[in-house]
């Protein structure tokens, strides 16, 4: 990795989506919106010490470095986003 940060807007979507992948979901506070996620802030309350499933580079050196370049699973994860805000839009 070396492009740069993932451009993560903080629009709290994959954090109050936790219920949708099995390796989030342990992290669910009942109505699939994260036990972490401050609702009011739209911030995450444990945001240094969260999760590396929380943590774009941290998978991407963990699971993803060789089937990706860090700009394609940045894309790849924008598309995700993507999703998620669209669910999240519909569901609000
Ligand atoms: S731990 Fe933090 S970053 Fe991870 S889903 Fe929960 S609120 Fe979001």
């Amino acid at each position: 990795m070396s492009e740069g940060d993932f451009p993560c807007d903080q629009c709290g979507a994959c954090c109050r989506n936790v219920s949708l992948a099995k390796e989030t979901s342990y992290l669910d506070r009942g109505d699939g919106v994260c036990r972490n996620y401050n609702e009011k802030t739209k911030l995450c309350l444990i945001y240094e010490n969260r999760p590396s499933i929380c943590r774009v580079d941290a998978q991407y050196e963990l699971k993803y470095h060789t089937e990706y370049s860090w700009n394609e699973f940045v894309d790849v994860n924008l598309v995700m986003c993507e999703e998620l805000k669209n669910l999240t839009k519909k569901s609000t």
